[in-house]
């Protein structure tokens, strides 16, 4: 409400998205406040949204987000009973500085200062190792690149093995750990199958592997070990 000189608490900010964390917000995850595994990472090289934009770009650094509900980006802590903060006193310090009448402070703070996973995980703790084994397999970057020209077979065969590779690090890590598919969003961002949407490229299920093709492209038949279902690969859901 760019008419007003304060906060009305309509909701729009919290449902548009959870912020991204800076290095003010550190204690916030420290003390509790904030839990890992209500994080996802959005990694260097991914598409994000830049409201200074107003439109989605490889981000210039990792960025660590506060998880959507659901499969949305309302921000998780957001009630919609009141149009509430659950956590109001202990909020980042990007909403602190967001006044939708005003926002270029909120600007101003766009990839400056993040909190990065390192930043919140025990240097001696072994799972770092896999954070780099899936960074060295799968970059971000290399990841949005090859989607953005994705044209003929070899670029479509290059991108299906950085979404299987990235699969399979994922259901390594989960069957050795244990750990939750919300800690995993933490860990490793989003999976790279999931990151697919309005590229017109698609994931569809063969033989019980899976691959990448064009939009339009015939898919595998039925019967023939063919499915766009994916749901035998990984199970995937998003996190509640
Ligand atoms: S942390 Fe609170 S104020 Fe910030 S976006 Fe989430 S619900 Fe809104």
């Amino acid at each position: 409400m760019k008419d007003t000189k304060h906060c009305k608490q309509c909701g729009t900010c919290c449902r548009n998205g959870g912020p991204a964390l800076n290095r003010e917000d550190i204690d916030l995850v420290r003390q509790g406040y904030i839990h890992h595994d209500q994080l996802v990472t959005i990694r260097q090289g991914e598409l994000g949204y830049n409201p200074a934009i107003a439109q989605l770009e490889p981000v210039p650094v990792e960025l660590l987000k506060i998880r959507g509900q659901g499969s949305g980006w309302t921000c998780l802590f957001f009630a919609e009973k009141g149009n509430a903060c659950t956590i109001y006193a202990h909020r980042p310090a990007t909403c602190r500085v967001l006044h939708c009448w005003q926002p270029e402070a909120l600007l101003a703070t766009i990839y400056q200062n993040t909190l990065r996973r390192t930043d919140l995980i025990n240097p001696n703790d072994p799972i770092l190792a896999e954070i780099e084994r899936h960074e060295q397999a799968c970059p971000g970057r290399v990841f949005t690149e090859l989607l953005a020209q994705a044209d003929g077979p070899e670029d479509l065969a290059r991108l299906t093995e950085l979404v299987r590779d990235d699969l399979a690090i994922r259901a390594d890590v989960a069957q050795k750990t244990g750990i939750s598919l919300e800690m995993e969003f933490f860990l490793f961002g989003r999976p790279l199958f999931k990151q697919l949407a309005g590229s017109g490229v698609e994931c569809v299920a063969e033989n019980g592997e899976i691959r990448l093709q064009r939009e339009n492209s015939p898919r595998p038949p039925a019967g023939e070990g063919g499915s766009k279902d994916m749901s035998g690969t990984q199970n995937y859901r998003l996190p509640k």
